[in-house]
């Protein structure tokens, strides 16, 4: 998603790689939830998001669109699933949680100092401030207690959550998102924060699904025919996200099955 903002406004003014230190480890949350509510429909969820479902829920994105817990929106030009928030049952109680809450994984993203940095590409659980009291919402995987109920299987943002990533050149660095999660925090090993198997492949991914993303955006601009973004978008939708994974086999290959697919369209992704 792009954000025309200051890496330096967001971030501690650096830029991360997976061997680095950040200090982003909340030591637990201690009861907060804070960023598992009112995160309106930035919780963005990519395929190997859906693919985790799948595992862990054995559900796949038509059976959490059918149940709400996930929804549509078009980002950058590209339909693409996110968390639905949903009303909190009991309102004003939602932000009093035990300790440990679900952000331990949760992660956000840098910037160089003094730089304002247009359209810079970055993936982030953009933080929203919480409300209390009626209206208020949270995420359908989070308890009444504060918990998150999939913490195994929970999305990408929320693993790197108060980490973001920042795209650049070929590749992307994490930045830590200063004023997102105010709890202290201890430093940490980027790598150990995500807490992602196979972190290189997992990376290599992340940025071939970036490249895809920024590819449809620039062919439906070049293009400029509503039918052929509709199409376009249609079969992202349905080759990367409706068509349903085996939560039983590994996702990396199944993601380049639909790679294939895609390429046999849209060369050079
Ligand atoms: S990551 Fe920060 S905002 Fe999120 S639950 Fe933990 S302490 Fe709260
Ligand atoms: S999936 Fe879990 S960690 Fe992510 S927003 Fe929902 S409750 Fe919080």
């Amino acid at each position: 998603m792009k954000r025309y903002v200051s890496l330096e406004e967001i971030s501690d003014g650096k830029l991360y790689t997976a061997n680095d230190m950040v200090r982003a480890d909340c030591l637990g949350c201690n009861g907060c939830s804070k960023c598992c509510h009112a995160m309106g429909d930035t919780i963005l969820l990519d395929p190997c998001d859906i693919w985790r479902f799948q595992k862990g829920l054995g559900k796949g994105a038509q059976e959490l669109l059918a149940e709400g817990k996930i929804a549509l929106r078009v980002v950058d030009g590209v339909i693409v699933p996110h968390m639905k928030m949903q009303p909190v049952s009991e309102p004003g109680q939602a932000l009093r949680h035990p300790i440990g809450g679900p952000g331990q994984a949760l992660s956000r993203p840098i910037g160089g100092p003094g730089q304002v940095l247009r359209h810079p590409v970055t993936d982030q659980k953009a933080g929203q401030e919480a409300s209390a009291g009626e209206g208020e919402e949270k995420c359908p995987f989070l308890d009444d207690e504060g918990w998150c109920t999939i913490h195994e299987h929970r999305p990408g943002l929320c693993r790197l959550f108060p980490l973001g990533r920042y795209y650049e050149g070929e590749g992307f660095r994490y930045f830590l998102q200063k004023s997102e999660c105010d709890h202290p925090k201890a430093k940490v090993k980027v790598s150990q924060w995500l807490g992602i198997p196979e972190l290189a492949k997992y990376e290599a991914y992340v940025l071939t699904w970036h490249r895809i993303q920024k590819q449809a955006e620039e062919l439906q601009k070049e293009n400029g025919d509503e039918a052929f973004a509709r199409n376009l978008n249609m079969f992202l939708l349905k080759t990367f996200f409706l068509l349903p994974y085996d939560g039983e086999s590994a996702f990396y290959p199944q993601f380049e099955r639909r790679l294939e697919e895609y390429r046999k369209i849209v060369p050079e992704a």
